[in-house]
């Protein structure tokens, strides 16, 4: 059966299973980004959705970045 909502981990492909606004697990977060900052990313991202806020713009900027290069390699292979 095929989950459509079921998010990856653009770094280890594990299975992300709470719905989180980046597809990173925690180990993976933690690893690049350090825990308090993985932390901070999670929470802006997700409240980034319901509301503008000032930080969050930075964060996105970079986190979006590295994101879709790694999001984009691993789509193309495929
Ligand atoms: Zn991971």
């Amino acid at each position: 059966m095929l989950k459509l909502k079921m998010k990856k981990c653009v770094y280890c492909k594990q299975e992300i299973k709470d719905d989180r606004a980046v597809d990173v697990c925690d180990k993976c977060g933690v690893g690049v980004w350090g825990e308090r900052m993985f932390k901070a990313i999670i929470e802006n991202m997700g409240n980034a959705r319901e509301k503008g806020d000032l930080f969050q713009g930075l964060v996105n900027e970079d986190l979006q970045k590295s994101l879709q290069e790694k999001n984009f390699n691993s789509i193309k292979i495929k």
